[in-house]
C-alpha cells in the first residue's frame, strides 16, 4: 500500500516526496486510512515508527481538502491568509481575540512538541494556511502571545503551559476537530492527568481523538477509554 493509494491530498503526497518516504511504515498503514475516515485511535507503538505522520497526515489531508484548491488561494494576500476578517491587530490587549485551533497535540515534554512541530511544517508545507505553533513551558510569554495572535490551525503544546493561555483566555477550543495525546503514557508519568482532564474537558465532544503511547495497559488504558468513542486499537 503506497501514501497515494491510501488516497492522501496531492500537497501532502508532494511534500512526502519531497522527505523521501517511499512507502507507509507498518502503524501508518493502519492509522491513516481509519483516521481519514474520522475515526478515533488508541495506538500502541513506539518514537522510530513514524507515528508523528500517522496522525499528523490525515489532519493535514483533512484541513488541505477544506481550503480552496491551491491555485485560487492568494498566500501574499493578507485577508486571505486570515479566517476572521475582524481580527484586532497590534498589542491592545483588550481587543486580544483567543486563538481558535483545529487541532491540538498534547505532548509530554518540550523536545517532543518540537519535533512534532517541526514534522508538520515539513508535512504541510504545500498546505497553505495550515502552520502549527507549539506552546511550550520555558518560552517566554510575549512571544508565545504573537504565535498564539497568528491564529495557528494547530497548537502543539505541553499540557501545564497550555493550562496557563486556557485560564487567562487566549485559546478558544470551540472549533477544535482533532485532538491528539502523544505519548499518552509518559504524559501520565510526569503527573499530568488533571491538566489533561481539564484541558480535554473544554474541547468539543464530537472531536476526533487518537491517542498514542507505548502501552494501553493499566491506567492510560482507562484514560484511552474514557477519552475515545468506539476508538480503533492498533497494537505494532
Ligand atoms: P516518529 O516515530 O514519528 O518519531 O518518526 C521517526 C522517524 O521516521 C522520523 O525521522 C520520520 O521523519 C521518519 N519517518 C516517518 N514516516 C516515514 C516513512 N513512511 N518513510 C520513511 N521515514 C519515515
Amino acid at each position: 500500500m503506497t501514501f497515494a493509494e491510501i488516497g492522501l491530498h496531492p500537497a501532502i503526497l508532494k511534500a512526502l516526496t519531497d522527505s523521501g518516504y517511499s512507502e507507509p511504515t507498518p502503524v501508518q498503514k493502519q492509522a491513516i486510512p481509519a483516521a481519514l475516515e474520522g475515526r478515533d485511535l488508541m495506538v500502541s507503538s513506539q518514537t522510530g515508527s513514524g507515528k508523528t505522520a500517522a496522525f499528523m497526515l490525515p489532519a493535514l489531508h483533512r484541513f488541505a481538502a477544506q481550503e480552496r484548491a491551491p491555485e485560487a488561494a492568494r498566500p501574499t494576500s493578507p485577508s486571505s491568509q486570515e479566517r476572521r476578517p475582524a481580527r484586532s491587530r497590534g498589542n491592545d490587549r483588550q481587543r486580544f481575540q483567543p486563538a481558535q485551533p483545529k487541532m491540538l497535540v498534547l505532548t509530554p515534554t518540550r523536545e517532543l512538541a518540537l519535533q512534532v512541530t517541526a514534522a508538520t511544517d515539513k508535512y504541510g508545507r504545500q498546505v497553505h494556511h495550515v502552520r502549527a505553533v507549539a506552546i511550550l513551558g520555558g518560552m517566554p510569554y510575549p512571544k508565545q502571545m504573537e504565535l498564539l495572535g497568528r491564529n495557528p490551525a494547530i497548537l502543539v503544546a505541553t499540557p501545564g503551559r497550555l493550562i496557563d493561555h486556557m485560564s487567562s483566555g487566549k485559546i478558544d477550543f470551540s472549533q477544535l476537530e482533532i485532538l491528539v495525546l502523544d505519548e499518552a503514557d509518559r504524559m501520565l508519568d510526569m503527573g499530568f492527568i488533571e491538566d489533561i482532564e481539564r484541558i480535554v474537558s473544554a474541547t468539543p465532544a464530537d472531536r476526533q481523538t487518537m491517542l498514542f503511547s507505548a502501552t494501553l495497559d493499566g491506567t492510560v488504558g482507562e484514560m484511552a477509554k474514557r477519552m475515545t468513542r468506539d476508538a480503533l486499537q492498533i497494537r505494532v
